[in-house]
């Protein structure tokens, strides 16, 4: 009377850790998913590449700053700049700052 109670309660505890090991289970990670993962890094590594060639052309004006994607762009905004030329070298040519006037500078031989 007694076992026959001591035997079912094991057998019972037996089926529910087999139940709970059967329930544990870890899904490997498929191969096509970890493929497009390290595409989808590249494209954003390639993003950020272009964007860093954004700013490729700079006002050349310390106190404007401006920056441009086109070269032909910033050749348009330097003109607008064009009026106010402060720096001017011996030889007449006049520059709207004081590096790009020490640039031409050692070009020139005035
Ligand atoms: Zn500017
Ligand atoms: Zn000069």
């Amino acid at each position: 009377m007694f076992e026959g109670v001591k035997a079912e309660a094991s057998s019972s505890q037996s089926i529910s850790s087999q139940a709970s090991d059967g329930s544990f289970h870890i899904s490997p990670p498929s191969v096509s998913s970890f493929k497009r993962e390290v595409a989808s890094k590249k494209i954003r590594a390639a993003s950020s590449a272009r964007r860093l060639n954004i700013a490729a052309f700079k006002c050349p004006l310390e106190s404007c700053g401006s920056t441009f994607t086109a070269r032909h762009n910033l050749t348009n905004h330097i003109n607008s700049h064009n009026k106010y030329r402060p720096h001017r070298c011996l030889c007449g040519l006049s520059f709207t700052t004081q590096g790009v006037l020490n640039r031409h500078k050692k070009r020139c031989s005035k």
